[in-house]
Parts: structure tokens; sequence; C-alpha cells
């Protein structure tokens, strides 16, 4: 017998929500709802659902950020209708962010006499895909001018992250991607002079690569380029992909000259939503100066009787991230953000020499300031064999809720697995240790288990990122 009378339950506000006629059914998945459903009800619905997500805290694999001041929170909600695109009716949000792109070419040595711009993105892809763009057209009207042909553009890289791959794609340009040696991870100089022309556009070197959390060596590279420039004179710029050191090195690596301290940087993204301690949906891009962006990818809106440039993708865009991105630089200052970085670069450390302590694995990189980003990766030893691969230590860490991803290393290191850490604000030394102790327990639980044939990348779950 029914406990109730499903119609009249459905006027009986009071009921609990998980005794109400809405939940004593499965929701559609597939076709669009036919009635409406009560806003507890459904609340409590979608809510429940989100609990077989992971844990945003315990995932060691992002970049992004996942903890956020209450305040944070407090704004965000309050900017929840705000939209960037909307200048003229939010004046003051547009303010802010032109005052956030105004810090940003401070705090990357924008030299006095230039005139820097920028602008905020949704993240670092479309911010990286906007400086992929001028440095095309750059080179279009460059070679226009010379009287040559620009039907074959090419792009030199070390191995980056995706938004490259879709930018040549997007823009057909050849994508000369320096691969990984056994020993050599990022690019060098060297690797990059093999590759440029007089039909490169420009050479992105990458400030905390995705693979090994390394930078690469912007200074060095800048100097190959200023030479070959005398020898051949090819001026290839370079674009920094900062996503991640952007807000790193600014603070915990002063004296690392890898932007717009070199004349030849002439572009640079960095992701508000990493380690510029916003929440989800902020990138920035900067050029040195004006003359440094094409004309024609600029738009001027009116924007309270003035002009004002828009050089976004998107039309429509949520301003609580910028406006949030805003709030950080009051709030934390170049002290704030070096004070939270250094706890995660030594709790990155402390990580690092304790898992090389366990016996099977070698430290490749281990959040050293000056070298990369606060993070650790590790693969297991030449030679050992600890009875499981790292794809099988991820799957059992993750029964814990933890996710610390195993990946094959890109092209021509295939067949070297590794296994990656990011240590952001948030991920505190209490939290470090207990990790540890889940991996403890898992090499115990595989002495005891042993596995009869360890997983492989194929099989693993795929970390994007
Ligand atoms: C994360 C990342 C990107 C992409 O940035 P989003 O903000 O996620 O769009 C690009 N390059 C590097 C090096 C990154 O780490």
């Amino acid at each position: 017998m029914a406990l109730h009378d499903k119609n009249s339950v459905r006027e009986e506000l009071e009921d609990d929500v998980y005794a109400s006629a809405d939940l004593s059914v499965k929701m559609p998945k597939h076709h669009f709802p036919k009635l409406e459903h009560e806003p507890r009800h459904v609340y409590s619905i979608v809510h429940d659902e989100l609990m077989l997500d992971g844990n945003s805290r315990q995932n060691l694999a992002t970049f992004c950020q996942t903890w956020l001041e209450p305040e944070v929170h407090q704004l965000m909600a309050e900017c929840v209708n705000k939209n960037m695109v909307d200048k003229d009716e939010y004046p003051q949000t547009a303010e802010i962010e032109s005052r956030c792109v105004n810090m940003l070419g401070d705090l990357w040595n924008a030299p006095a006499g230039t005139n820097h711009v920028g602008c905020s993105t949704t993240g670092s892809s479309e911010a990286a895909m906007l400086g992929g763009m001028a440095m095309k057209r750059r080179w279009e009207a460059q070679r226009k001018a010379a009287g040559k042909a620009i039907d074959k553009p090419n792009l030199v890289t070390g191995p980056v992250q995706v938004c490259w791959h879709k930018f040549t794609r997007y823009w057909d340009i050849e994508h000369r991607e320096i691969p990984m040696e056994k020993g050599r991870l990022i690019m060098t100089p060297e690797e990059v002079l093999k590759r440029c022309d007089e039909n490169t556009i420009g050479v992105v070197p990458t400030l905390g690569v995705t693979f090994t959390c390394q930078f690469e060596p912007v200074e060095q590279v800048a100097a190959a380029l200023d030479r070959l420039e005398k020898e051949k004179g090819w001026d290839i710029p370079i674009h920094v992909d900062a996503a991640s050191g952007g807000f790193l090195a600014p603070f915990c690596a002063p004296e690392l000259e890898w932007d717009f301290r070199l004349p030849r940087v002439k572009s640079i993204n960095s992701s508000g939503h990493k380690f510029g301690l916003s929440p989800l949906g902020v990138g920035w891009v900067l050029w040195r100066d004006d003359s440094d962006l094409p004309d024609d990818l600029v738009f001027w809106v009116n924007y309270l009787g003035g002009n004002m440039r828009d050089i976004a993708l998107n039309f429509s865009r949520p301003g609580g991230q910028i406006v949030c991105q805003y709030y950080n630089f009051l709030r934390l200052g170049r002290e704030g953000y070096r004070k939270i970085h250094t706890a995660c670069y030594e709790t990155a450390q402390y990580l690092a020499a304790e898992i090389e302590k366990l016996g099977p694995f070698e430290i490749l990189y281990g959040g050293d300031m000056k070298e990369g980003i606060p993070a650790l990766c590790w693969k297991i030893k030449e030679g050992a064999n600890p009875g499981f691969s790292l794809f099988d230590l991820a799957d059992r860490l993750r029964s814990r809720g933890w996710q610390v991803p195993a990946y094959a290393l890109p092209a021509d290191c295939e067949d070297v697995a590794i296994q990656r850490i990011l240590v952001r604000h948030g991920v505190s030394r209490d939290l470090g240790s207990l990790l540890l102790q889940d991996i403890k327990h898992s090499m115990e639980y595989f002495q005891k288990h042993p596995i009869q044939t360890p997983m492989v990348a194929a099989e693993a779950t795929g970390f994007h990122h």
C-alpha cells in the first residue's frame, strides 16, 4: 500500500524533501521535462548528483583554484548578473578590468615609455588565441610589405598545452613543437633555433609546462633569437604562455627575467583562475605596446562617451571573476601572493622529499621556485619493478578521493609514465601528510595483493591537463 496519495502530496509543502512526490520517481534524463517541480526538490536532486563528482579540494591534477575566501564567494554572488561586455551599463566593472590590466603591466615589468594594452579573457586558452592571432597578423603585415608570400606560417613551441594545438589548427599554422628527449623535457635555445625560419610568426616558451611543471628558459631563448636576427635579419617575437608562471615568478622568483624586461617578449598570457587565485573563468593577455596589437584585431566600443578596446572572442562574459581578481590584488598585494605561493612551494618540496624516501620513485621536478611551479612529478626509477604501475597507484588513491594523475609524456617520450601533484592555495602541509599516508598504505596494499597485470596508460582514466 502506498504511504500517501501522491497527488495530494504535491500540495503538502511541509513534506520532507525526500518523502515528496517529486522525489518518488527518477528525474528525466533525456527528454525535455514536461512539468514544473518544486525548487527545493530540484535543488536537492541536483545538489545530490554533484556528490558524485570528484571532491575538488582533493583534485591534485588541476591548476585551477578550488579554495576561495568567503569574501570572494560573496562578491561572486553580488556579481552574478554583471555582463563584462556591457561596459556602458557596468562602467565600474569595466574600470576594474582596466585597473587589473595596468597592475599586471606593472607586475610583468612593462617598461616606462611603452603603452601596454591588454584585456581579460575566459582563461589562458582564449588569451593564447588572441596573442597568437596578433603574432600571425604582424608577420603577415611585414611579409606583405616586403612583397613576400604569407601562405606558410609556422609557430615554434616546446611541449605545449592543448590550447596551442587548437590555435595552430584553427588558424592553419604549421606547429613546430619541439619533442621531448630522455633527459630534456623542455625547450632549449638550440632546439628553438633549429626550427625557426622566415615564416616563423613567433616562439612560445611556457612558464610552467603542463607535463613537468618546469619553466622554459625565456631569457636564453630571447638571447638566441637576438643572435638569429643579427645573422639572418628575422625578427621573431616571443609570446610567453605564463598561464601558471605569470602569477608565481613575479612573487617568488622576481629576479628571473621572463617578462617585458626582455624586449623580444611582445605578449604574455596568464590564468587568473590558476595562481592568480581567482574563481574559474578569468585569464589575461597583455601586449608590450599598443603597436604590438594589430589594429584590425581591435573593436572600439563606446564607453561612457569615450572609446574602449574590445579584443575578446566572446561577447557576453561574467564579470565576477574579474572583480574578484581585483579583490585579490588589493587583498594580497605582492606580499600576500608571495606568502601563499611560498607555502605551496614548501609543501611541494616536502612531498617530493617524502615520496623520494619511499624507494621506487625518481623525482623529476620537486618544486624549486626558480625552476617551476609549486608542484612535483615523479616516475618509477629506471629498472625498478615495485609491482604496480603509476596508473595502479592513481587508481588506488582514487578510492580515498585523491585525484593524483598518472600519464604518459608526449612525443618523443611516450614510453615514460609520470605522476604529478599540483600544490595550490588550500593544499596544506597537513593535507599533504594525509595524502602521503594514503600513498604508503596503497603501496602496502600492493605488496599484500600483488598486481598481476599492471595498468597501462591506455586503460587509465584520462587526465587531459
Ligand atoms: C592551463 C594552461 C593553459 C590553458 O589555460 P586555461 O586558463 O585553462 O584556458 C594554457 N597553457 C598552460 C601552460 C596552462 O597551464
